[in-house]
């Protein structure tokens, strides 16, 4: 009975889980006010934030480190109405775009829509980069150990294949 008031609860749903970088303008500041905008986002809950783990640029390498994190949230909005909703949160924290992986005050990147497999202009899920990102496997990994990819791979597999390099929880050491 529980089970399927948790169903009906849940119908017409999916449950996301999305990247969350930054590394100029207080990232760990710009990391927080994202949840926030997260918890309130239209159509949608958040169930679930991984830690801030501090790592290493990807790509250009005179940027600052990074903080990133994972959330997870059900979500009644189309992938692409998501996309919008998620880059409408980048500008409004700033967000401007120069070089390819260059700094910048917010990244949301969609990695998971429920297990759907989809690759358009703007969109493509699961996000091209999340099976190699330590960034982003680890963080997932706290929120989900168990996950399944929609290919059938386990996140489990994935992160005996990708070594932590510096990655590391951020610790407020003020
Ligand atoms: P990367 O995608 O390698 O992490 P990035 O996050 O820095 O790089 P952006 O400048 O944030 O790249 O996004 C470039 C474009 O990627 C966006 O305009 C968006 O249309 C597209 N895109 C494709 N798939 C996704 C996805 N799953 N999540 C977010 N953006 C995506
Ligand atoms: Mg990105
Ligand atoms: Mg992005």
């Amino acid at each position: 009975m529980i089970n399927s008031v948790e169903q009906n609860s849940n119908l017409g749903y999916s449950r996301c889980y999305v990247a969350i970088g930054s590394n100029l303008a207080d990232p760990v500041t710009q990391a927080q006010e994202a949840i926030v905008a997260l918890q309130t986002l239209t159509m949608s809950r958040l169930v679930s934030v991984s830690s801030l783990y501090a790592s290493k640029p990807m790509g250009p390498q005179e940027q600052p480190d990074y903080i990133n994190a994972v959330a997870c949230i059900d979500t009644r909005l189309a992938p692409i109405e998501l996309l919008d909703a998620l880059q409408h949160i980048e500008n409004e924290q700033g967000r401007v775009r120069k070089e390819h992986w260059g700094a910048r005050t917010l990244d949301l990147d969609i990695l998971l829509y429920g297990d759907d497999i989809m690759s358009t202009p703007r969109l493509t899920v699961p996000h091209y980069g999340m099976k190699e990102r330590e960034f982003v496997l680890y963080p997932l990994a706290e929120i989900t150990p168990q996950l399944q990819l929609p290919c059938g791979q386990a996140l489990s597999v994935l992160l005996e294949a990708c070594p932590r390099n510096d990655l590391a929880i951020y610790q407020n050491i003020e």
